[in-house]
Parts: structure tokens; sequence; C-alpha cells
């Protein structure tokens, strides 16, 4: 049976994925040196796609790193000296102040529960802080915080770096580069590839003012991207996958994919709002409810539902961590068609008509 994977990644790949791994098998991509021209092309067109789909302004560098948790490594490496802050409600954002613990950093943290809205009116960082590291998209609870409060955050801190997670919402949110200083994703969310790359983008500023950090450097880097190319030898096939995909996106529009995105997620909600019964949207607030990964509590129902509806070939994914016996999180990615929404919430009213609660 045809599965479609609807979890928050690795999840279901991008339909064209077969076509475009036969056309790099028959074009050598994966033979060609990567630093010959043809390479250097291939990675050009990719940044420059990425560029225009996602408005990354001439003052920010785009890396290719090897993932996202990798990219977490680099920015405290990087941007740290000593101090690092840190907002912190879920399992991801604790990924990242855990990779500056690792390195021996000092760091604070202002933690909040899911679902909980922050007035960054009011929030106090230590002016000893040289990152301020934030969640956009909290993939384990299905919480986010909106790109406008982000916005006032950078505004009341302006020159404390601002790097910000983006893994599980892009290309959903419409990110000004100019008011952040470095953000990140992973291309097996929503950009349907398979997992082995991420993607950093960096504020020149920060490059020239970067730490030392061995083979890695930001200033490293941005030499070798001036060429379009890597230190290492680069997930080739990854970046032209990559290339092929975001021409795609821009030809279907990202309004397009941003509204889309909306209509789905309504679907779910629509669905579980006016059946609370059988289960309830774990972040009540709508303000800070994540639009790509929708989280549902079922209570004792997740090992049943989440079987019998993988039987019919929808896979959703259970809860993150301890959210697991009682959670499920339904990923909404471009790769996600309306119509698999539609066939999806069809599914789970049919398994409650016919399970019951
Ligand atoms: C998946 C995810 C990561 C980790 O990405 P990797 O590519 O596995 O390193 C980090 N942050 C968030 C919010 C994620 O959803």
């Amino acid at each position: 049976m045809k599965k479609i994977y609807f979890t928050p990644g690795p999840s279901q790949t991008y339909p064209m994925l077969k076509q475009y791994i036969d056309e790099a098998l028959s074009k050598n991509i994966m033979s060609i040196s990567h630093r010959s021209e043809g390479y250097m092309e291939m990675a050009k067109h990719t940044q420059q796609g990425l560029r225009k789909l996602l408005k990354i302004p001439s003052t920010h560098h785009i890396f290719f790193m090897s993932s996202s948790l990798e990219s977490m490594e680099r920015i405290i490496a990087n941007c740290v000296n000593k101090h690092s802050h840190h907002f912190v409600n879920g399992s991801f954002a604790k990924a990242f102040l855990n990779a500056a613990i690792a390195q021996g950093k000092t760091t604070t943290t202002h933690t909040f529960s899911p679902g909980e809205y922050i007035d960054m009116n009011t929030i106090s960082i230590p002016h000893a802080a040289e990152l301020i590291c934030l969640t956009q998209n909290e993939t384990s609870n299905g919480s986010c915080i909106p790109m406008k409060d982000i916005y006032t955050l950078k505004k009341r801190y302006p020159r404390i770096p601002l790097a910000v997670d983006i893994v599980s919402s892009a290309p959903y949110p419409a990110v000004d580069f100019k008011a952040i200083d470095i953000a990140f994703f992973s291309v097996q969310k929503g950009f349907g590839l398979p997992s082995g790359l991420g993607i950093l983008i960096v504020n020149d500023a920060l490059v020239r003012r970067s730490q030392k950090a061995g083979f890695h450097d930001f200033s490293s880097l941005a030499k070798k991207e001036a060429l379009f190319q890597t230190p290492e030898t680069p997930n080739v096939l990854y970046i032209f996958l990559l290339g092929k995909v975001v021409q795609d996106m821009l030809k279907k529009g990202i309004a397009t994919i941003r509204k889309e995105t909306n209509e789905k997620a309504r679907l779910v909600e629509e669905y579980f709002e006016t059946h609370s019964d059988f289960g309830k949207l774990f972040i009540a607030d709508r303000a800070v409810r994540s639009q790509t990964v929708l989280v549902i509590e079922l209570g004792a129902t997740v090992g049943a539902f989440v079987e019998s509806l993988a039987a019919k070939g929808f896979v959703v994914g259970k809860g993150y961590g301890e959210y697991k016996k009682s959670q499920i999180r339904i990923a909404n990615f471009p790769q996600h068609s309306v119509g698999d929404f539609k066939r999806l919430v069809k599914a789970i009213a049919l398994f409650f008509k016919q399970v019951g609660k």
C-alpha cells in the first residue's frame, strides 16, 4: 500500500524526488569534482534559488552544513566566547542550549511552557550575553514564537546577535533577514528531501567578527562560499535536489505555499475544535500554535489511533519524548497537498466513528 508520511521529519518526500534523483544520475552529479565549474554552477543555482524563495539579502551568507545540530554547534563556536542566552520551551530549544553547554559556555535561559505567550517587551536579557538563541517552531510540542515578536526582541537588544531555529517551519514563515542575524533549517522537514543537509544563513557582520572556530570558522566557510564551494566535499546530490525543489517552489509561488499551509492546518484544527471530546489541540492559543507541526492531545487512544491510521497508509508522528503516550504530531509541509490533508482528516473522522473515544 502507498503510504504518506505526516511525521515531522523525516517526512513525506517531495513528489518529484525520484525523477530528480534519476536526473542527477544521468547528469553524473555525484561524480563531478566539487571544485569543478559544473559543480559551482549547480551550487550557485541552488543558492540563488534559496535567496529568491526566502528573500535572503546579499548581507547574509548561505552555508551548507550536514544537519541543524551541526549548525547549532557551529553557531555557538563562532559567535560565543563566554555567554549565550536561550529561550527554552521544548526539546529542540534544549538541544541548542546543550550545544552551548557542551562547549563549556556560560548559559542563561528564559524558560517558558509550551503554549505560553511571551511578551518580548517585558523580557530582560543579561548584557553579557553574546548571542540570543531561540526556536521559532518547537517541533517537540507544536508551539511557535511569532516572527513579529522576534523582531520586537531584536529591537530591544539590537547589539546582541540573534540566532533563530526555523528547522521545522521553513519555508513557511516570512523571515525579515534584516531583523535577525542567523537562521537555519534542515531539508528533511519542509523541503521533502532525505536528511543530511543543513542550511545555515549568517549575517556578514557576524562572519567578519566570528571567533576562531577551527576548520568551520564562518570566515573559512565564507571564503569557499564566494566560489560556491565548501571546505569539505559536500552533499552534492542534496544540494542539486534542493535546487530542483526550490525551483518548483518558486514556480508555485511562496504566497500560494503559505496560503495552502494555513488551509491544511485549518482542516485539522477545525476537526478537533468541533470534536474536542476525541482530541484537543495541545497549543490552545492560536497566536503561538505552529501551523507546520500540529500537536494533538489524544490521551490513551494514541497507540490504536497511530496504528489504525498507518494501516490505511497515513503515517502520523507520535508525541515527542514524554508525550509519546498521549499525543500525536502531524507535519504540515509543502510536500503535503490540500488533498492529502482532506484524506487524512477523513481517515481521522472514520477512526473515531468506528472506535469512538
Ligand atoms: C529536526 C529539528 C532539528 C534537528 O535537525 P537535524 O537536521 O536532525 O540536526 C533542530 N531543530 C528543530 C526545531 C527541529 O525540528
